[in-house]
């Protein structure tokens, strides 16, 4: 297969011999395990449990919020002691909710059902997922079931598993590969099916053989709809778009997404979880860590969510000298704040630092212009003028300088003669430019959210204006309608009682005050004044029928 190549990137000492001679080791259990709700990108999970309550291995602790977003489980199972704050191993150093679970030595599994994919709609099998905690494990913690959402009218040509793992250091996915070769496979076959994907390729670096092997004696004995391609050793091939251009020729912009050019990546761990979480119905609540550095015994641990990172470095005997732990490697990790930090889904090394390991820098000498920097820059940025506008506090031309396509990899810094910390100088622009956009924005919401307001008492006072005009002419056309259908009195007919003629009753009922005991006694006058006329009549009836009478 014709491979190719992208500009710039080095060649650092790749340092994974030595935790890549013993096999993965299971962590034993230990007695807390803080699992932080938030550890995806997107949503933070509400948390499903209390405290106090008891929870099995593999208990949904956690639910998704919204669709980017992944539910978190139990690792173990206990009873859960506190739900707050802990510090978790991220750059800013702060802490996010956490639900802190007391093991129980017994580590019971909730019942686990395999997931019937073949007879799912693709939806359900997007939600499983997600329910599941299924992320990206190469450090992007994206949550996977959005990314197999295939656009509509995009078609994945190239599905790539990312199996380069070209950071210094860190072997988790070259003992995954060589031990799991065939979960690999299984799944990224399983993720070709779901995209339906024209080719699914594993990319590898060619400094792991034994992984390479696995995987295609694995591919050969499953004769599976994937090919295993081995990738030159060149950091950092493992990025996404490095990896991208290598095995297809394409290349992403920074602005664009893998998917608008018909390609999408995963990591080999998540492929392989995302496997067994349909096959065995396991959520993800363990991963695998590199732990290497100044430590008696470098090698790779099969490690619940949630374990503190410092009983996981007590398990790896770290010498006297230590002096902080690295989350991922030399070259993009950052130190771990404090060791009662717990492992998360990212986290895929812990490099144990001690003098000497990683000397500091020497002092930093000012930009001689010399270019080595954008030779490295596998983003083909040039990394000496964003140094020189953010240096400058000057934020607006770092857009002209794409400075958000920087993927912060440290080639630049690696090679520059000066000493000069860029990517210290471009993640500090980045946070200053974002914080500006979320004041700019909440700024906005506040002025959108006073107008709304503002046009909405506007509307409200002109339909109660419209209403009132229209009730009013509602009531004088009922008032003009009821006089036109008022009917004229008719003359009383004869023999009927005239009661308009009686003194005290008029031939309209009297309502004064609308007082009912006044129409009752008009009434009764009216009828007495009758049947005194009847009186009358009948007696001139019968003094009539006397004088007649023989
Ligand atoms: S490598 Fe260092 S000294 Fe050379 S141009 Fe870049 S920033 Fe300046
Ligand atoms: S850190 Fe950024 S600017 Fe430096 S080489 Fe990498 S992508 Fe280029």
């Amino acid at each position: 297969m014709k491979l190719f190549s992208f500009k710039g990137g080095v060649k650092p000492n790749p340092n994974k011999s030595v935790s890549t001679a013993l096999p993965i080791a299971q962590a034993p259990l230990v007695g807390r395990y803080i699992v932080p709700l938030h550890q995806s990108v997107g949503g933070t999970p509400r948390p499903i449990v209390n405290v106090g309550d008891y929870v099995l291995k593999g208990q949904r602790i956690g639910e998704a919020d919204g669709w980017v977003s992944a539910a978190v489980h139990a690792p173990t199972s206990g009873t859960v002691v506190e739900i707050g704050p802990h510090i978790i191993p991220h750059p800013s150093g702060l802490p996010t909710d956490c639900v802190v679970i007391e093991a129980d030595g017994r580590d019971t599994w909730i019942e686990r059902t395999p997931f019937d994919v073949d007879h799912a709609s693709p939806d359900a099998i997007r939600e499983y997922l997600r329910d599941m905690g299924i992320v990206g494990m190469g450090g992007a913690v994206f949550p996977s079931h959005v990314k197999l959402a295939v656009p509509k009218g995009k078609h994945i040509e190239q599905l790539i598993i990312n199996g380069a793992e070209c950071e210094p250091f860190i072997s988790c996915d070259d003992r995954l590969m060589r031990e799991q070769a065939e979960e690999v496979i299984l799944g990224s076959a399983l993720f070709g099916q779901l995209v339906h994907a024209g080719q699914v390729l594993i990319g590898v670096e060619d400094n792991k053989p034994e992984a390479i092997a696995a995987l295609k004696a694995a591919q050969e004995k499953l004769d599976a709809p994937v090919a295993v391609i081995t990738v030159p050793t060149i950091y950092p091939t493992g990025g996404a778009k490095e990896l991208i251009r290598v095995l297809t020729g394409k290349e992403v912009p920074g602005s664009k997404r893998a998917t608008d050019f018909g390609v999408q990546v995963f990591n080999v761990a998540t492929v392989q979880s995302a496997w067994r979480a349909i096959t065995y119905g396991e959520p993800l609540i363990s991963r695998i860590v590199t732990i290497s550095g100044a430590v008696g015994e470098s090698r790779n641990w099969s490690v619940p969510i949630g374990m503190p990172i410092a009983d996981l470095v007590a398990l790896a005997q770290p010498k006297p000298e230590s002096d902080g732990v690295i989350m991922g490697g030399p070259m993009m990790g950052f130190k771990v704040s404090t060791n009662a930090a717990p492992v998360i889904k990212s986290t895929n090394s812990l490099i144990v630092n001690a003098p000497g390991l990683f000397p500091p820098k020497p002092q930093e000498l000012p930009c001689i212009r010399c270019g080595a920097c954008a030779t490295a820059c596998p983003q083909e940025l040039q990394p000496f003028e964003l140094y020189w506008w953010s240096r400058a506090n000057k934020f607006e031309p770092l857009e002209k300088y794409k400075l958000f396509d920087c993927i912060e990899c440290g080639c630049c810094d690696y090679v520059c003669p000066s000493h000069i910390p860029l990517v210290n100088y471009f993640r500090f622009s980045k946070s200053e430019i974002q914080a500006a956009q979320r004041e700019k924005q909440l700024a906005d919401a506040a002025r959108d959210r006073f107008e709304f307001r503002e046009a909405r008492a506007e509307r409200e006072k002109r339909e109660k204006a419209e209403r009132l005009a229209k009730a009013n002419a509602a009531r004088q056309a009922a008032e003009a309608a009821a006089a036109a259908s008022t009917p004229t009195p008719a003359k009383p007919e004869e023999g009927v009682p005239d009661l308009s003629s009686h003194p005290n009753q008029a031939s309209t009922p009297i309502a004064v005050d609308n007082h009912p005991v006044l129409d009752a006694s008009a009434k009764q006058a009216a009828i007495a004044a009758a049947v005194e006329r009847a009186r009358l009549k009948r007696e001139q009836h019968a003094d009539k029928a006397g004088s007649t009478a023989p």
